[in-house]
């Protein structure tokens, strides 16, 4: 079992301590990004230069977990959307994933390149603290492995550090990415025979480098493109990919198309070009919009929603949650639930004629309403 949720409950804090953390639901609760939310927490301390938000959006499978984002934010209203709207999509992620777990997400209104002293990185540790048992952080834009790890010193509730942590979660990304990869071409083709498919890789870096590994011994043909040259004419020379200019791989002659680099590389004036038939990346947040996977489903391409095939990374973060500890191993075995979700995704898709991202919030809502109501 993972820790008690205590939503609303704050730990004691020093008396001497500058910081304040306060419920703002309420204000939240007047911006359109707001979705039912929890509990939303602000942290501010004047000395330390911290304003920090911690939205928890739903806890009915378990203790809210996603990372802190750092960012210089043009007003206030528009920091505490972006927590409203991360930490929502945190819901999905975890409950799609048949995770025990809730979603959240911090922002820190700063500029991490600016801002991020180790005074405020104290103040935050302190609000972390306070937050024990209902939010779990992670590092996420602007918040280093260094600061996580930082962080993790003063605070029990953070993952994804160094000691005692998850190590780099990217090869369990890349396993999950492959076996959504398979299932998808199975849907098709009613087998997962890769040999001489075609498959266009955006992006060679941690998460595209070692799915092509992946893919290359089941003999699949690789076009790659990256936008680091080095990346480019290494996998020409170990992978034997066939390489083009990162313009060209959404129209590459190919099967299938997997992006591994952006976010927003589908949209109404992309979807047109491609020539694969399904699209299986690890990006995030692979659409321009939610309405683009329609285009998708319009012009035939099958889709495998990103936060359910990219879902290993916080598959491994969660097993740092393990009560017997991180087990590498354990959290391998978990990755077939990926290629399991997305063809009950596709045959729900198919049956009902709608595009497989709807089907996937669907699937998600009904893991939210079978748990316990929310708090
Ligand atoms: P990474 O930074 O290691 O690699 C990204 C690669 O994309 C780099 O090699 C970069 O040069 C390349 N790139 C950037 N712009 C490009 C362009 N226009 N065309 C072609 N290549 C381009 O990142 P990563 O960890 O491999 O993650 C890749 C994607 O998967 C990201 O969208 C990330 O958010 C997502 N993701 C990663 C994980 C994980 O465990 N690392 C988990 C879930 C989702």
């Amino acid at each position: 079992m993972l820790m008690q949720v205590e939503t609303r409950a704050l730990r004691k804090q020093a008396a001497t301590s500058s910081l304040t953390v306060t419920d703002i639901t309420a204000q939240a609760a007047k911006l359109e990004a707001f979705d039912g939310h929890e509990c939303i927490w602000l942290g501010r301390d004047e000395e330390r230069g911290l304003t920090a938000i911690v939205a928890i959006h739903d806890t009915r499978l378990g203790p809210a977990l996603g990372g802190t984002r750092v960012w210089p934010h043009e007003t206030f209203d528009a920091a505490l959307t972006d927590a409203l709207r991360l930490s929502r999509g945190m819901t999905y992620k975890a409950a799609v994933a048949n995770l025990p777990l809730g979603g959240g997400k911090a922002v820190i209104w700063a500029d991490p390149a600016r801002d991020k002293t180790p005074q405020l990185l104290d103040a935050y540790a302190e609000m972390l603290a306070q937050l024990d048992g209902q939010y779990f952080t992670a590092e996420d834009v602007g918040l280093s492995l260094a600061d996580a790890d930082y962080l993790r010193e003063r605070a029990r509730n953070v993952t994804g550090t160094t000691k005692g942590g998850s190590l780099n979660p990217s090869p369990v990304t890349a396993h999950g990415v492959y076996l959504g990869l398979k299932a998808a071409f199975a849907w098709r083709n009613g087998h997962d025979d890769l040999t001489g498919v075609r498959i266009a890789v955006q992006g060679l870096g941690s998460v595209g480098w070692a799915l092509c590994e992946r893919l290359r011994d089941d003999g699949a043909k690789l076009i790659v493109s990256d936008i680091n040259e080095l990346r480019v004419a290494k996998a020409r020379k170990e992978l034997g990919a066939e390489t083009t200019t990162p313009d060209a791989i959404l129209a590459a002659e190919a099967d299938i198309f997997a992006p591994c680099a952006l976010g927003a590389v589908l949209s109404a004036e992309t979807i047109p070009l491609l020539q694969a038939g399904i699209v299986a990346g690890a990006a995030n947040n692979q659409l321009a919009g939610h309405d683009d996977a329609k285009l998708l489903m319009d012009r035939g391409i099958l889709y495998a929603p990103d936060y359910v095939i990219n879902a290993g990374g916080l598959i491994n973060v969660a097993g740092e949650l393990d009560p017997d500890g991180y087990d590498r191993e354990r959290v391998m075995a978990r990755l077939p639930e990926i290629p399991r979700t997305l063809t009950d995704i596709f045959a729900r898709a198919e049956k009902q004629g709608r595009p497989t991202n709807d089907v996937a919030r669907e699937i998600a809502e009904e893991r939210l309403t079978s748990a316990r109501p929310a708090a």
